[in-house]
C-alpha cells in the first residue's frame, strides 16, 4: 500500500472514458496524490445495476489505468455482497492505511447535489476528505442539510488538505470534458463508433466482447 495521500473515485464506470481518466489525472497532480484509485461500483445503491456485468466494468478500468502507474484499478466493491455503499468502502480503506494517511474521495458535483441520499453520508468525512470536481453547469448546494453540513468543513488551501487524514472538503475545477458513459452507450447502440471519447483498449474491448448492443456481424 502507498505511503502518501490517496484519491478514491467511485462510479458505475459503464464504461470508463477520458472524462474519468484526465479528471483523475489531474486530481492527483493538483493534489499532489500518491496514486488515485478508480473504484467500480458493483451493485450501486442510487441506481438501476448496469446490464453491463462488474466483471466487464472492471476489466475497462483495469485496460484503461494499464501503463499510468498514478492510477490504480480498486476492486473492493466486487468483493463484498450486497449494495456497493461508499461508506463502506472508505472505512475499508481507512483501516488498510491506518491512521495519518490523508484521503480524498472524490466526487462530482452532480453526486455532491445528492449526498443526503447516500447511506451514512455524514460520516464519510470521518474516514476521508471529500474532493468535489466543479462540473459545468453545476452548482455547489446551497441550502438544506448538505449546504449545512459542508459549510464548516469547506477548506481551500491543499496544504491545510492534506496536513489532516480526513474531514474537510476541497472543491477543485478541472478541464471540463464533456463526455457521459450515457453518450458512449448510445453511440455504440446506434451502430456510431464512440473512439477518442475513450481509450482504444477499452473501446476492442467492447467490440471483442459485444457490448452495449455492438453488433459485430454488421459494424466490422
Ligand atoms: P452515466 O452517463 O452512466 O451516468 P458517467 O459518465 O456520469 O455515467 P459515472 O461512472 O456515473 O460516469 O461517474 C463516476 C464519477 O465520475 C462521478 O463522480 C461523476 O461526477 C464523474 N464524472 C463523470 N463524467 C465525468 C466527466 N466528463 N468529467 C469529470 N467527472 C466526470
Amino acid at each position: 500500500m502507498s505511503s502518501g495521500p490517496i484519491g478514491i473515485f467511485g462510479g458505475t464506470f459503464n464504461p470508463v472514458h477520458y472524462g474519468h481518466l484526465r479528471s483523475a489525472l489531474e486530481i492527483r497532480e493538483r493534489l499532489g496524490l500518491a496514486e488515485v484509485r478508480l473504484m467500480p461500483s458493483a451493485r450501486p445503491p442510487h441506481r438501476a445495476t448496469p446490464d453491463c456485468s462488474i466483471a466487464e466494468r472492471l476489466e475497462m478500468v483495469r485496460l484503461a489505468v494499464a501503463g499510468e502507474p498514478g492510477l490504480v484499478c480498486d476492486e473492493r466493491e466486487t468483493l463484498r455482497a450486497g449494495p456497493s455503499y461508499t461508506v463502506d468502502s472508505i472505512r475499508e480503506l481507512r483501516q488498510e492505511v491506518g491512521p495519518q494517511t490523508s484521503l480524498c474521495l472524490v466526487m462530482g458535483a452532480d453526486a455532491l447535489l445528492g449526498l443526503a441520499d447516500w447511506h451514512q453520508w455524514q460520516q464519510l468525512t470521518d474516514y476521508a476528505h471529500l474532493v468535489v470536481i466543479a462540473r459545468p453547469g453545476w452548482h455547489f448546494p446551497s441550502a438544506g442539510a448538505v449546504a449545512d453540513w459542508l459549510q464548516p468543513l469547506l477548506c481551500e488551501q491543499v496544504d491545510e488538505l492534506l496536513a489532516q487524514p480526513a474531514g474537510k472538503v476541497h472543491l477543485l475545477q478541472l478541464r471540463p470534458l464533456e463526455i457521459s458513459s450515457t453518450e458512449i452507450r448510445e453511440l455504440i447502440a446506434a451502430g456510431r463508433s464512440p473512439r477518442y471519447l475513450l481509450p482504444d483498449p477499452v473501446w476492442s474491448r467492447i467490440r471483442s466482447a459485444g457490448l452495449y448492443g455492438y453488433n459485430q456481424a454488421a459494424q466490422t
